[in-house]
């Protein structure tokens, strides 16, 4: 590619402040150094947690800064050292990465990899603690290292998952982080029993992908919590039996579950970042067996309180990133679950918008209106 080595000039949706409109900036993007890749973003929509991290409210402010990180797109050119990929692949951007060399890659049961977990904290790439974006010569930090919300972005290699180059990208894009992690917290971690009763806590995109994937796993009752009532009716799609709001009883809603379960729900699932749903989701599960599952990013001074006795009651808590999946080793098998219809990912899109208009999703975000938005960076 004529690019490839050269610093590419390019569109980037800059977030400068804590909570202010993203703004549409020329940036200036660096080559891609050793073990990085240079990708040519196609489509990217907003999960929570970027909201979250640039509203800055419980967590820690680092600006200015680019966000986004669920998205698809083409490799444009690879650093040194870059075996496993080249110019053209298909690529799922993931926030949590694999190395596939340290012992929680090696590890069966772990994608906590050591080099390339999650940090929301670091706003520079891992080889040389800088960043490749730039204005003026100003640096512009990275989030999960990913920073998805410009045209081409810089990723450590062990962040993108190479794809069937088949896969639509406007569709699959999804897949690399909202929907998987939902599913992957069903099936992976909470893994329900055929014909059991399973709670979701938050029918965002990740509550939804959680029941879809309690479905599949066999689930008979899903009963969908979310405070608001406008979720319920779409989350019929996805497989919600029953519904409860909160708000609309007096009792903690935990009572309200083992009232409606004869004494608990078998698997619950957290996907608010609440803390007390989390809790809530802990104590709703029955005794003996119950499993409960926190997927929600919390506040980082959230802390959680329960009883011991609830675990003595054999009950188990367990938390997980992106549903416990490998991103590199299992998102290209998502995406074929996808291909071969046994995963239906249209049904999470429910809006899409040129990139110019980024900040219409931040406020169908914060309206809980739809569900995924699709941005496209070309038109
Ligand atoms: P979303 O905003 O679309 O959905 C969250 C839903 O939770 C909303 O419908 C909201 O009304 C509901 N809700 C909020 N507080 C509640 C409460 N106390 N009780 C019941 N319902 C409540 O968000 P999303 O994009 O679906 O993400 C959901 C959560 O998952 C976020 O916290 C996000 O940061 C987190 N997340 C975690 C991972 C991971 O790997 N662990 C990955 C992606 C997203
Ligand atoms: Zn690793």
């Amino acid at each position: 590619m004529a690019t490839a080595g050269k610093v590419i000039k390019c569109k980037a949706a800059v977030a400068w402040e804590a909570g202010r409109p993203l703004s549409i900036e020329e940036v200036e993007v660096a080559p891609p150094q050793a073990m990085e890749v240079r990708v040519k973003i196609l489509f990217t929509s907003l999960c929570h947690t970027d909201v979250y991290f640039w509203e800055a409210k419980g967590q820690t402010p680092m600006f200015p800064r680019i966000f986004g990180h669920e998205a698809g797109g083409i490799v444009e050119s690879v650093g040194e050292g870059v075996t496993e990929l080249a110019p053209g692949d298909h690529v799922l951007p993931v926030f949590t990465g694999e190395c596939k060399e340290c012992p929680h890659c090696k590890s069966a049961e772990s994608n906590m990899c050591d080099l390339l977990r999650i940090n929301t904290d670091r706003g520079v790439m891992i080889g040389d603690g800088k960043s490749r974006f730039s204005i003026d010569g100003k640096p512009i930090y990275h989030f999960v290292g990913t920073s998805t919300f410009s045209e081409y972005t810089v990723m450590h290699v062990g962040c993108v998952a190479k794809i069937n180059p088949e896969a639509p990208l406007d569709k699959v894009c999804v897949l690399s982080c909202g929907i998987s992690t939902g599913l992957g917290a069903s099936i992976n971690v909470a893994k329900p029993p055929k014909g059991s009763t399973v709670a979701i806590f938050g029918l965002g995109a990740v509550g939804l992908a959680a029941a879809e994937g309690a479905r599949i796993a066999g689930a008979s009752r899903i009963i969908g919590i979310d405070l608001n009532a406008s979720r319920f009716e779409e989350a019929r799609k996805f497989g919600c039996t029953e519904f409860v709001n909160p708000k609309d009883h007096s009792k903690p809603v935990q009572q309200v579950l083992a009232e409606m379960t004869n004494g608990g729900v078998d698997r619950s699932v957290e996907c608010t970042g609440n803390v007390n749903a989390m809790i809530q989701a802990f104590e709703c599960v029955h005794d003996g067996w119950g499993v409960a599952v926190l997927v929600g990013v919390p506040h980082k001074d959230a802390e959680f309180k329960t009883h011991p006795m609830n675990f003595l009651n054999e009950r188990t808590l367990k938390g997980t990133f992106f549903g416990n999946f490998k991103p590199r080793t299992d998102l290209p098998n998502v995406v074929e679950m996808y291909m071969r219809k046994e995963l239906e990912v249209e049904k999470f899109i429910t809006h899409s918008v040129p990139f110019s208009e980024i900040n219409k999703v931040f406020d169908l975000m914060a309206k809980g209106e739809g569900i995924r938005c699709i941005i496209r960076m070309e038109n």
